[in-house]
């Protein structure tokens, strides 16, 4: 038998008879704003489930690690349990998001070379962003770290960006969590998903309809369940080519 050890806002994290192995249960429980606005968006666990299953493998055959061992459920992985590094490292090839409310640049404006950004992982602080001062300062990770961090992020970026490509999506922006295994080794850990991406269908031009991702849920523009549908379906076909 497993006990919960941690239950955040999208998913469960149980421990297994093996202390290397934790599995992830994927919640539909949905949350925006730092947690101030609260809902669910039915289906959204097994979708997330599967579409993350499919990016860690998409991933993993390129060479990057990351801590997906198998879906072993509708809504259950087992992973590489690792000691989350407290960053949120965010990738951005389109503006959108806080990124447009911050420094004024318009939505959808295109960003080349990508931006990474080191977001600190406390829901109590508001995930502020950092700088690299900050993040000197907070020792969160280490000088190496970071720079790993940073090429990793990229390499997803690149690859995640070619995958979404021919699934006829934009990959917009996206957000990676990091951990330690037991031998201090970085996985690439947590989910892909509708939820940590903003994805963009690119057979739609109207800058409402296009939108596959949370941010349908943020903004109240409905049809959140068939967006989530239409990319785990677009994922799908894609993945088994
Ligand atoms: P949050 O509310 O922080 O977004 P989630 O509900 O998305 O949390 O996920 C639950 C927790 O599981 C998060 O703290 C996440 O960092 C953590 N986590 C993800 N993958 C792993 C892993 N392989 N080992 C340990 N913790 C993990
Ligand atoms: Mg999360």
């Amino acid at each position: 038998m497993s006990a919960p050890l941690y239950e955040g806002k999208a998913k469960i994290v149980y421990a297994t008879d093996d202390p290397q192995v934790y599995r992830t249960y994927f919640k539909d429980d949905a949350t925006a704003f730092n947690a101030q606005k609260r809902g669910q968006i039915s289906g959204k666990g097994a979708i997330n489930c599967a579409v993350s299953s499919y990016l860690f493998r998409v991933l993993a055959q390129a060479g990057v690690t990351n801590h997906f061992i198998e879906q072993i459920s509708e809504r259950e992985m087992r992973v590489q349990a690792v000691e989350i590094v407290p960053l949120e490292v965010v990738v951005r090839n389109l503006a959108a998001g806080s990124l447009c409310k911050q420094t004024g640049i318009a939505e959808g404006t295109a960003i080349a070379p990508p931006l990474v950004e080191f977001y600190l992982k406390d829901d109590a602080l508001g995930d502020p962003l950092l700088t690299p001062d900050r993040l000197r300062l907070l020792q969160v990770a280490t000088e190496a770290e970071v720079q790993h961090l940073q090429g990793a992020a990229l390499q997803v970026n690149t690859l995640l960006q070619a995958f979404f490509n021919r699934c006829g999506i934009t990959l917009v922006d996206f957000k990676l969590e990091f951990g330690r295994d037991r031998q201090g080794q970085i996985l690439l850990a947590d989910e892909i998903s509708p939820d940590t991406c903003r994805l963009w269908d690119q057979q739609e031009t109207d800058p409402e309809k296009r939108i596959l991702d949370k941010d349908r849920f943020r903004r109240d523009l409905g049809n959140v369940e068939a967006a989530y549908a239409r990319v785990l379906e677009l994922v799908t076909q894609q993945a088994e080519l």
